[in-house]
């Protein structure tokens, strides 16, 4: 393992951390933490912790000497000091003699002895990092490590790998009762700078940050140099075979057989590599696979095992559905087994989880990882990519062996685990939407108001250099799309279907205003305008209930119609006779797909200030009806002018109504010749 220390960046970190208030101790606990969370072959995701003991002054002028570790919900790759609260380490060290400590009265004890009550708790490692009397301690779950403690003479593999100077310590679940293990391994063996947690990870320390970071690279590569020294012996595979579906067309299937009920969504994220197959497509994948994951807290994140799918050669996605529909019943019921089989072994009362797998294997196709939104269903796919690696990689040369399914379970079910993922839901997480005309006045306010409610809202627009700006600016999904031609719209939605497993609302948007007098306009300008404010709903609307149906889990079309549709506005044919059609659809979809749970609902919007209705268009239609601007705009039963954030507002009150279809919201201020009747 590459040693990536440079003097010149950890001075450039002193600099720039004295600069902001901070010591050199706490500048450099920064740079080596994110040395090692930048590695993935050490942690990834918020896993693994480090600390630096350190004196601060308090509020009084008093100096108080402190433990700063790594606090929950950071990630050693970008951690500030911010994400090492300070805890007095006096108070930490008076429980050493401790014989017992409950996880609440230890997450008690360290929030109350924190130096900023508003810190973030600090890590369930803590008392471990504060019993080992070194300035510097590191800890990752590196790969290398957990391949050689993770198969069955481990225990002596490692004793010879690593030396004299490290401890071999076998398997106990992180908390007080780990460090006090560790306290003790350490008062018997103090000359030690290096401990191997059997099926966890690695802790070295010393009171110098580059030695601790050294020495962590250091084991590490011993680790990794025992693995080279083994003979390889590949694993089986199964025979490769074809199948008539893509990724793509099976994600709805899948993403809809999740969901214990129609309210439940999740995200579903596709995707495949070399050795992800390799690990997939392996004769005993059922088997090695299921003997948990590499380091226990992953858990929280893909569950103890993965369902695994192995589809018939040549089959259809109808064919896949049936398997697929039969392995999930299996999942749950083996899932739901496990719970009951370890919740009678422990003390506390346990209620269980939901049952849904977080990783779909389905074999000659790939992985699908899962997650609450499209963030966590990644990470699941990044552990079970990691975990794939140091399988397989045992496999070659051993058996995997893991910690016992008891083990897992306290993890999994462990209320300090579960505390990191859990978070307040939001009304609208886990569903996907996708909003065409995005980069639009309303298309883009739309978009903001769904991604405030936890959607994960996926921009399609056919104005590349305006959906290029708008993709450097946030991190959600823009896809290039002509919703005027089907292809282009298939392959939109194919890509959302890879990335975040369907689709459950289609917020269909994109139009233009043209206009001319009706017995004179043009028919080509009449045709056009019907392509994009017809067909083109039409194309994006079909190819939405074709996913919403295999999810099988509710869905909604929402279609930007206008006023025009009831009110047609003079010399605006060209623009309203195809809205007319579009409200005629909209009920259509209604009718045909409501008893598969899909809603079809409109909103009729006036005046609104947009691409279409821009400043040139306002001042001749003003005019043409001898106004000001402003009065124009105001020209409605409220005097107010309507705004595109009044439009999104409609659109999020239909997408939530789980009662409503066929149904058309005006936004227009009031406009009792517009309105419905
Ligand atoms: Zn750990």
């Amino acid at each position: 393992m590459k040693n990536n220390w440079s003097y010149t960046e950890a001075r450039k970190y002193i600099k720039k951390y004295k600069n902001l208030g901070y010591s050199k101790d706490l500048a450099l606990r920064v740079y080596t933490s994110r040395l090692l969370g930048k590695n993935s072959e050490l942690v990834l995701h918020g896993g693994g912790n480090t600390s630096v003991k350190t004196s601060i002054k308090d509020l009084d002028g008093k100096k108080c000497n402190v433990l700063c570790v790594k606090g929950s919900g950071w990630d050693m790759a970008d951690i500030e000091p911010d994400g090492l609260p300070a805890v007095k380490l006096e108070p930490l060290l008076s429980l050493k003699n401790k014989k017992h400590l409950s996880d609440e009265d230890m997450v008690a004890f360290q929030k109350r002895n924190l130096i900023n009550i508003k810190s973030p708790n600090p890590s369930v490692e803590t008392f471990l990092h504060a019993f080992l009397p070194f300035k510097y301690v590191d800890h990752t779950h590196a790969n290398a490590v957990l391949n050689v403690t993770n198969r069955p003479n481990g225990l002596s593999f490692c004793k010879k790998i690593f030396g004299d100077k490290a401890s071999i310590v076998p398997y106990i679940m992180p908390g007080f009762g780990l460090a006090k293990k560790i306290n003790e391994i350490y008062s018997k063996n103090p000359n030690i700078n290096c401990l191997i947690l059997m099926n966890h990870g690695i802790f070295t320390f010393s009171d110098d940050a580059k030695e601790a970071y050294n020495l962590m690279i250091k084991y590490v590569s011993k680790a990794e140099q025992a693995i080279k020294k083994l003979k390889v012996k590949k694993i089986k595979q199964i025979n490769n075979f074809s199948t008539k579906f893509t990724p793509s067309e099976i994600a709805p299937v899948i993403r809809g057989l999740l969901s214990e009920n129609k309210d439940q969504k999740f995200v579903v994220n596709f995707r495949s590599n070399k050795h992800l197959k390799y690990f997939i497509n392996g004769k005993n994948v059922k088997i090695y696979s299921s003997k948990g994951t590499s380091t226990p807290d992953h858990v929280i994140r893909v569950k103890p095992f993965p369902l695994i799918i192995t589809p018939k050669k040549n089959s259809s996605v109808d064919d896949f559905k049936l398997i697929a529909k039969k392995a999930f019943d299996n999942y749950r019921k083996k899932y739901i087994n496990y719970f009951n089989v370890n919740r009678k072994k422990v003390k506390e009362k346990k209620v269980m989880l939901d049952t849904s797998p977080r990783v779909v294997l389905v074999q000659n196709v790939g992985m699908f990882s899962i997650g609450k939104d499209l963030k966590s269903s990644k990470i699941a796919g990044d552990l079970t990519d990691t975990n794939a690696k140091v399988i397989t990689s045992v496999e070659e040369t051993s058996t995997y062996k893991f910690i016992p399914e008891k083990d897992l379970f306290d993890v999994e079910y462990w209320s300090l685990e579960q505390a990191k993922i859990k978070k307040a839901k939001k009304l609208l997480e886990g569903n996907v939407v996708a909003i065409t005309g995005s980069t639009g006045t309303i298309g883009f306010e739309t978009y903001k108001l769904f991604k405030s409610y936890g959607a994960e809202v996926i921009l399609l627009d056919i104005n590349s250099k305006k959906l290029n700006e708008i993709q450097s600016k946030i991190k959600d999904t823009c896809i290039y799309c002509d919703v005027r031609n089907k292809k282009s719209v298939q392959k939109a939605f194919n890509q959302i279907c890879e990335k975040f497993g369907g689709l459950d609302i289609l917020v269909s948007n994109a139009g233009t205003a043209p206009s001319g007098e009706i017995g004179e306009v043009n028919d080509e300008i009449l045709r056009k305008s019907f392509e994009i404010n017809f067909f083109s709903h039409q194309n994006c609307a079909s190819e939405a209930v074709k996913i919403m149906k295999k999810q099988n889990i509710n869905g909604c079309l929402l279609f930007n119609i206008s006023k025009q549709s009831v009110n047609p506005g003079r010399n605006f044919g060209p623009y309203g006779l195809p809205k007319s059609a579009l409200l005629s659809l909209c009920k259509q979809y209604a009718v045909d797909y409501g008893s598969y749970g899909i809603r079809s609902n409109g909103v009729n919007a006036d005046r609104i200030k947009s691409g279409l209705m821009n400043d040139k268009m306002i001042k001749s239609r003003a005019k043409a009806r001898a106004v000001s601007t402003d009065i124009y705009m105001r020209g409605n039963l409220l005097l107010k002018e309507v705004k595109a954030e009044d439009v999104a507002k409609a659109f999020f009150h239909l997408a939530t109504s789980k009662k409503t279809t066929g149904a058309v919201l005006t936004v227009d201020g009031g406009n009792i010749a517009a309105s419905l009747r």
